[in-house]
């Protein structure tokens, strides 16, 4: 009989690790401490909930992004199934409406029959058995407490960060006009076009509003991604610096004059009602009464009321380097994995990617199987291995990029002169190297399940 796996956390990434060792035959036992302990950006019971941007990113073939959630099908990752299933209008991008898709997820996990689902808090690392510890860049304090015993002195804390959303009904259609950044991918997205002097008081206006003071918690640092920079930092590095990031307005042009506009504000439907919008890498820290008022002299948001505000929180993760083998168990420990986030992963994809990995390696180490890493050359693999195998002492959660892939051989890389071929050509090795480790993973599964029912 096959001991059963514990998971703590019902993320993106515990849920997919959750699916993926059930499937594997091993049963799971799934904690989750919502409802009666919320994190502090979380705000339902739901499984799988999504805290900010509703964006999957780029599901462009030869992007880095695609390729991952390529892989992630082919495994059959339950949560890009649902993703695909509650899909909702964004150009390139696989953007999801929140709400089917948490309920979506909760449900399938629900009924499937080799997972249990437990409500409650865990406040300590279980003292035995298969574990998988994925409770996110909010990891409750008392855990925490615990994993900062395990790890020492290489858990770190830093901050993290929400972007505003807008009521549909709000916002000012003769000003705000549909287009895609660089004409990709239909007509899906809202801007708002700022002139010079628009843009001028904005940055003004935004460098003078008051900040929401930090946390007891997250005050030991002030260290960003650099994806998402609150706006009122990235404009303190200099007032063009917005221009050429989230206000940039390159590839739009303002359909009132038929010129490109100085700045522009791009927002994104969050759901498939279209009945709001987040203003995209808007996230910031400044005071809800401050910001509201910042963020209605955006033209075409003059009357805007707001679902969501600007936040900034928190970011739990683990030294993957020192503390993590390649199949993200802890060297000192085996038994515990760590998935998701807290892993030194960043973004929902990267997390629950890792998830699945870990839900396999999880099902193995029950079964008494030796766990196969995921080869370097997979953009899985590559996630992964960054995680356990970085070098830089600055060691920071990273997102899927062709950076991380390992680069061709040098023959290869002469013969094919343009990046598209090259990133092509990575792309084939990637999915056949992926394809392997599958095909390796399920034939040992089997035989593991089969010779249990002899
Ligand atoms: C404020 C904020 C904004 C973000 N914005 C984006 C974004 O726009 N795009 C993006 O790709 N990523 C974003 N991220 C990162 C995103 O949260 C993660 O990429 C992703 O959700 C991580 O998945 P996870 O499964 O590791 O953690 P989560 O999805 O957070 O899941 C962890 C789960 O563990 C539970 N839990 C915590 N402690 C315990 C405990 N002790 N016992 C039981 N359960 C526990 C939590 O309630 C939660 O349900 C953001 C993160 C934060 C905090």
């Amino acid at each position: 009989m096959t001991d059963s796996v514990t998971i703590i956390g019902g993320g993106l990434a515990g849920c997919e690790a959750a699916w993926q060792c059930a499937e594997q035959g091993v049963p799971a036992r799934l904690y989750e401490m919502r409802p009666a302990r919320q994190t502090p950006a979380h705000t339902t019971d739901r499984l799988a909930e999504i805290v900010c941007s509703n964006s999957f990113k780029s599901d462009e073939v030869n992007t880095a992004p695609h390729l991952l959630k390529e892989e992630l099908r082919r495994a059959k990752s339950l949560l890009i199934a649902v993703a695909e299933m509650t899909r909702v209008p964004a150009g390139a991008a696989l953007a999801i409406d929140r709400e089917r898709f948490a309920a979506e997820v909760t449900a399938r996990i629900a009924a499937h029959p080799r997972i249990t689902v437990i409500r409650e808090e865990v406040t300590r690392i279980p003292r035995e058995g298969v574990t998988v510890i994925a409770t996110g860049p909010l990891t409750s304090d008392a855990l925490a407490a615990d994993i900062q015993r395990l790890a020492g002195a290489e858990q770190l804390y830093f901050y993290d960060a929400i972007a505003p959303v807008v009521d549909a009904e709000t916002i000012n259609y003769e000003v705000a006009f549909r287009a895609a950044r660089y004409g990709k991918g239909g007509d899906d997205y809202l801007n708002c076009p700022l002139d010079k002097a628009q843009y001028e008081a904005f940055v003004d206006a935004l460098l003078a509003a008051e900040r929401v003071a930090p946390k007891e918690f997250e005050s030991d640092k002030e260290s960003y991604f650099e994806a998402c920079l609150p706006i009122e930092v990235a404009a303190r590095r200099g007032r063009e610096t917005l221009r050429f990031g989230p206000m940039k307005p390159v590839g739009l042009r303002d359909p009132r004059t038929g010129q490109e506009p100085y700045a522009a504000v791009q927002l994104r439907q969050e759901n498939l009602l279209a009945d709001s919008y987040s203003l995209v890498g808007f996230q910031n820290s400044i005071k809800w009464g401050a910001q509201k008022a910042l963020l209605r002299m955006i033209p075409g948001l003059e009357r805007a009321e707001f679902l969501k505000l600007g936040q900034v929180h928190r970011n739990t993760y683990v030294n993957g380097p020192k503390l993590l083998t390649p199949t993200l168990q802890v060297k000192q420990e085996p038994r515990l994995f760590f998935a998701g986030q807290i892993a030194g992963v960043e973004g929902y994809v990267e997390s629950l990617a890792t998830g699945l990995a870990v839900g396999r390696w999880a099902a193995a180490l029950a079964q008494g199987r030796p766990l196969l890493p995921v080869p370097r050359a997979s953009a899985i693999g590559s996630l992964i291995n960054y995680v356990a195998r970085c070098e830089n002492n600055d060691y920071q959660p990273v997102n899927i990029t062709f950076a991380l892939l390992p680069p061709l051989a040098e023959a290869e890389a002469r013969q094919l002169r343009r990046k598209p071929e090259r990133r092509a050509r990575q792309i084939a090795l990637a999915l056949a190297a992926f394809e392997d480790w599958l095909h390796m993973t399920e034939a040992a599964s089997v035989t593991a399940t089969a010779g249990e029912a002899a």
